[in-house]
């Protein structure tokens, strides 16, 4: 039932061809197609019909205009938006994880533009295979026979899973069946894969003749889970990877090793924990490892799958892989970064070691001339984190610019976020943290010129 004033408000309400005619309505046509200019304005009525019928009072015809413009603003906006992080998160899942480094971004950039041999042998003529490549540069550059990349980590998992162990059962220690983040939880991912899950020891302690213990005929392989997102600290332990090959080779099974991060370069270099290598998990035997490409390799999102040929053709074979393969230009971006490690430049070359690998010293004076241009705050020595599901609770020692900005501090990091690109920092107990670890030095003056709007506007506010 609608009372007589709200008769009268809903009849107040401009039409659809009104708002259209109107000339600022008008000029949107140059942007959007008439078909989604029209929709809007119909958005935009319904919109006013319905809060009249809730009670609300008549938009004004000018009110509808303004919400349509605004409206069409954001509609053609890109996304998603390039961000400055200077959250000193090297690995930020939020962010996009891994920058890539100009080579990959140069590959993407060619494969997108144009053709390309993707599925053509230039020498036969003939169709050629979108896998024969990227398995021998997976291989040269991880010592595996053979590789494949797909859509990512997760999918890597569930892929391997599903064309080596459908059916059968597959052994997981109790302390290595976690859930990864994103809804990714092994128990789940095993299902779906048509394998049973064989839990053995206990959340703290699993011993290699656990999984000995529990090997049956139907036993299809052993999965080793790094715990990419957390550590276990005291009464623990899970035997080595080469305790559980040992195992594998006694009873004629493969172990499949979720390296998660799967760095190609020794961490223990810039003073971090040791992250297992890829490099050490295929000599170490694992018939299959996996890990993401945009964790600590540095590259585009992707999965990685290397190890022994016989599997991974049968991984390559298997329905699914058809179902999460991946595009061209992350397998042009996926080769460029894998070259680098291949000529030894990856520390070079990929931002996030470039990041990882910078000196403490050197970020300090980034982080002084942020504070002379902000007029605010003072240098203190911070940590930086990896993340991204790497190195968990590991840390780098870093500068900082801090500004102490009390209950202000939201307000502060709202201006940064409204800079154009936006900057995102850290906000730890009242106070405004940015770390130049994990800004591209070529940002700086970016930087620079958001912390003197942000301190500008902030003097006006008070
Ligand atoms: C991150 C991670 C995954 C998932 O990898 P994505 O590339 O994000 O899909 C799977 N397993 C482990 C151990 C991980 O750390």
């Amino acid at each position: 039932m609608t009372s007589n004033g709200q008769q009268e408000n809903l009849r107040s309400i401009p039409s659809v061809d009104a708002v259209l005619r109107d000339a600022r309505i008008g000029a949107l046509a140059g942007e959007l197609s008439l078909a989604t200019v029209t929709n809007l304005v119909r958005e935009a009525t319904d919109g006013a019909r319905l809060a009249v019928l809730s009670g609300s009072s008549s938009p004004g015809t000018e009110e509808l205009i303004s919400h349509v413009l605004e409206r069409a603003q954001r509609a053609t906006a890109n996304w998603p938006r390039r961000v400055i992080n200077a959250t000193g998160v090297v690995l930020h899942t939020n962010l996009g994880r891994a920058p890539m480094s100009a080579a990959a971004i140069e590959a993407a950039g060619l494969a997108a533009a144009g053709y390309s041999d993707l599925e053509f042998d230039l020498d036969s003529g003939k169709r050629g295979s979108r896998n024969s490549r990227i398995s021998q540069v997976i291989a040269d550059v991880t010592g595996a026979e053979a590789g494949i990349a797909v859509n990512n980590n997760a999918s890597a998992v569930l892929l391997a899973l599903s064309a080596i162990a459908e059916g059968e059962e597959v052994i997981v220690s109790r302390g290595e069946a976690v859930e990864i983040g994103g809804g990714f939880r092994i128990p789940d991912v095993m299902r779906r894969s048509g394998a049973t899950l064989v839990e053995v020891g206990t959340t703290n302690r699993t011993y290699a003749r656990d999984y000995g213990a529990a090997v049956t005929a139907n036993t299809a392989a052993i999965l080793k889970v790094h715990p990419s997102n957390f550590s276990v600290q005291g009464f623990t332990h899970e035997p080595e990877l080469a305790e559980l090959v040992a195992v594998g080779r006694e009873h004629d099974i493969p172990v499949l090793n979720d390296l998660g991060s799967g760095s190609l370069i020794d961490t223990r270099r810039f003073g971090l924990q040791r992250e297992p290598t890829v490099q050490d998990s295929v000599t170490d035997g694992a018939a299959i490892t996996m890990f993401s490409g945009d964790k600590l390799l540095g590259g585009p999102q992707a999965g990685i799958i290397c190890g022994n040929r016989e599997l991974v053709d049968r991984i390559s074979k298997h329905p699914l892989a058809r179902a999460v393969r991946l595009d061209k230009m992350a397998l042009a971006a996926l080769t460029a970064t894998l070259l680098s490690y291949l000529k030894d430049t990856a520390e070079a070359d990929i931002p996030i070691w470039r990041m990882i690998s910078a000196p403490d010293d050197e970020i300090g004076k980034r982080a002084a001339r942020w504070r002379e241009a902000a007029g605010t705050g003072e240098v203190k020595s911070e940590r930086s984190t990896v993340g991204g599901g790497s190195l968990p609770g590991e840390t780098l020692p870093t500068s900082v610019l801090a500004i102490s900005g009390g209950a202000r501090s939201e307000s502060l990091a709202a201006k940064l976020r409204s800079a154009e690109p936006p900057v995102i920092a850290r906000i730890r107990e009242d106070e405004l943290l940015l770390d130049p670890r994990t800004v591209l030095p070529e940002e700086d003056e970016l930087v620079i010129s958001a912390l003197k709007a942000m301190t500008a506007d902030d003097g006006s506010d008070t």
